[in-house]
């Protein structure tokens, strides 16, 4: 059996990380984050960490090399084997390409690049809105999905989700991430999902748009 390779493209804040765990259950493909990545990394002081914070604090993407080493390494490992779902990866043209040369070295190909698409308008309130649990994980919205009053979890706000960082890492995406749009259109295999619709329509319409792209072609 081949591996699947899905992408989950957006900006941030399109809500990639929520959509990416359901597919990721659904499927069984392996959800992998690089920026849950990082931020274990950062959480751990390891050396990865300490050179990713500095970026990341900032709203910048981490260099290239140091993202596609780490990328390939976890992808390569026996949990990865059936097929992973990419959250955040690729981020730019250079990753895409060195994700691509890596697959067909193993004989594989991205299958499909899910879009999920917000206006910054929208992705400015929400980032802003976000919150963390430290010890679940949780994602919570202080507007649409308040956290629990009883204490039962302790949120933080991540610190690229303040507002200088939130408009940095907009325009990030704008200038490196967008023109992977195009680079996965030119190639058959992007597909574009309405991300401000409610989250469970926009978890059912990438199911349906994974389940039209990965059905055998002729
Ligand atoms: P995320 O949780 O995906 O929003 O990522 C948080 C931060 O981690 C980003 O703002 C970047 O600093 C860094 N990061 C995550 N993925 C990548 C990537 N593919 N390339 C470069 N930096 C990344």
């Amino acid at each position: 059996m081949t591996a699947r390779y899905v992408i989950l493209l957006g900006p941030p804040g399109a809500g990639k990380g929520t959509q990416a765990a359901q597919i990721s259950q659904a499927t069984g493909l392996v959800h992998v984050a690089t920026g849950d990545i990082f931020r274990e990394n950062v959480r751990g002081g390891t050396e990865l960490g300490l050179l990713a914070k500095g970026y990341m604090d900032r709203g910048q993407l981490v260099c290239d090399d140091v993202t596609i080493e780490m990328l390939l390494e976890r992808i390569s490992r026996p949990d990865c084997g059936a097929g992973v779902m990419l959250d955040g990866f690729p981020r730019t043209i250079a990753q895409a390409e060195a994700l691509d040369a890596a697959l067909a070295g193993r004989g594989a190909r991205v299958e499909t690049a899910l879009y999920v698409e917000v206006p910054d308008d929208a992705l400015m309130r929400r980032l802003s809105s976000r919150w963390l649990c430290r010890t679940c994980d949780r994602i919570y919205n202080t507007i649409t999905n308040p956290p629990p009053t009883d204490g039962s979890c302790e949120v933080y706000q991540r610190d690229d989700d303040k507002p200088e960082a939130v408009a940095r890492r907009l325009q990030v995406f704008h200038q490196e991430t967008e023109p992977l749009i195009a680079y996965y259109e030119r190639q058959g295999k992007l597909r574009r999902v309405d991300g401000e619709q409610a989250v469970e329509r926009v978890g059912d319409d990438l199911l349906a748009a994974l389940a039209a792209q990965g059905a055998p072609r002729s």
